[in-house]
């Protein structure tokens, strides 16, 4: 026997046992998204490298260490897309969609990141996300955060997330902050861990959410980002606060959150839980509005979030709100004797035609009785469908119910497909 190869580390499979909690998960969201007025946006999964480099910004942990990057056959650098915005703003300046326009889009599909594997956390995983272009006000933020606060309601699972959201205020302000941040953590060096004295020169914002107690405990009488908020910064973010109050949606403000990517502005935002361990992070996002110029856009606005979605599946799970996800054969439809596999497979296309939901199998490569019972059982069917030289010849059909005490039944054809079409 040959060796075996194995998928690569930290790329999951789904298997399909596990597809039916995943499709679950992307119909709802299809429907939430549609109840809003979003339209969806397919982008390619390799982009030019420097995209991100621009977008998501040199010095952060993303493109510093986590992105899948190589040559092509032409030289030229690429990478598999670590996230989902940047290239959203790509293609939106590339195709025109931004100028002067609002856009509000949609996208879910896997992204990449090479990170160590564990649970909640994968080298390969899959984001849905949204992007609004194009409205500067915080009536989109609030919108967007409404939407992920309904897609928790539809999975049941609201009492088990926490909003949290922060302002970052408008970029010179951050770099106002950012300046007045880094020589308070200049002058506390020997107070620091190594993660963190990097990022006091790289991105001492960073700092703020370090894991580390002592770090944590210095914090504490580090300068505030707040007060170096303008009026207008103040205004965008009590107007945000306000329309979440009056639209029920609970939140605590967190003035440490700033999120790994560089491209926020204004708010920014979190949904937790503490039903993944450390993995807690279910949805991040927040304004981007210098985002669209950097990229070779006109001045743009822009609001998004990204919702990893096996952290959501994980908690589907784990908090047992995915019921009885089977897909199980409704009819299994057994062709004893020579010659019958021609009229099965001819019934099993006309119940289609007649009953398009009804999700039937046919038994393939013959056998006796039994052995196609059987089958029908591995299948958890509802009913067995027999047709054998007998039925055909007087144009019948034996139906055996498998579950419950029914007696089993011949009955015409016709009769077997309004039965189908009944529901059984
Ligand atoms: P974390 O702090 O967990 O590393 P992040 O700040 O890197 O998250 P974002 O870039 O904001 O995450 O991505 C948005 C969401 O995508 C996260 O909240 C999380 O649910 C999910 N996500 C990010 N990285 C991974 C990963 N490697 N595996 C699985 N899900 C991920
Ligand atoms: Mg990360």
């Amino acid at each position: 026997m040959s060796k075996q190869i194995q998928a690569i580390r930290g790329m999951n499979d789904c298997l399909p046992e596990q597809t039916p909690a995943w499709q679950k998960v992307e119909s709802t969201i299809r429907r939430v998204v549609a109840s809003y007025g979003y339209s969806e946006i397919r982008t390619p999964m390799l982009e030019m490298t420097p995209l991100f480099c621009r977008a998501i910004g040199e010095v952060t942990d993303v493109v510093e260490k986590e992105m899948y990057t190589f040559e092509d056959r032409n030289g030229d650098s690429l990478s598999l897309r670590p996230e989902g915005t940047a290239a959203c703003v790509r293609a939106g300046i590339q195709h025109g969609l931004l100028y002067n326009q609002e856009r509000r889009l949609w996208y879910i599909g896997p992204m990449f990141r090479h990170e160590r594997p564990q649970k909640g956390r994968y080298r390969q995983f899959h984001q849905f996300g949204v992007e609004v272009f194009g409205i500067a006000s915080a009536e989109v933020d609030a919108e967007v955060i409404l939407m992920s606060a309904r897609l928790w309601r539809e999975f049941g699972i609201e009492q088990h997330v926490k909003l949290q959201l922060n302002t970052l205020g408008s970029s010179e302000e951050r770099a106002a902050y950012r300046d007045q941040l880094q020589s308070f953590l200049r002058a506390n060096l020997d107070k620091l861990d190594e993660d963190s004295k990097r990022r006091t020169e790289t991105n001492p914002l960073r700092v703020l959410d370090s894991k580390n107690p002592e770090v944590q405990e210095l914090l504490a009488d580090a300068p505030v980002l707040n007060d170096y908020l303008g009026e207008e910064s103040k205004a965008h973010f009590a107007t945000l606060c306000r329309l979440l109050e009056s639209a029920g949606i609970a939140y605590e403000i967190n003035p440490r959150l700033v999120r790994g990517l560089d491209y926020y502005n204004h708010t920014v935002f979190e949904w937790v839980t503490d039903s993944l361990g450390a993995q807690g992070t279910v949805c991040a996002g927040g304004r981007y509005d210098g985002m669209v110029e950097q990229l070779g856009g006109k001045p743009t606005p822009g609001f998004g979030f990204g919702m990893g979605l096996e952290r959501l599946v994980l908690m589907l799970e784990s908090l047992e709100k995915n019921g009885d996800l089977r897909s199980a054969v409704e009819v299994y439809l057994c062709a004893v004797g020579e010659g019958t596999a021609e009229a099965a497979l001819k019934l099993a296309e006309q119940i289609r035609d007649a009953a398009p939901d009804c999700r039937l199998m046919t038994h393939c490569g013959g056998g006796n009785f039994k052995k196609q019972l059987k089958r029908a059982d591995k299948n958890n069917a509802a009913v067995a469908f027999i047709l054998g030289e007998d039925e055909i010849a007087q144009g019948q059909v034996t139906v055996k119910f498998l579950r419950g005490q029914a007696e089993q039944q011949s009955m015409t054809i016709e009769q077997a497909i309004e039965l189908v079409q009944q529901g059984l």
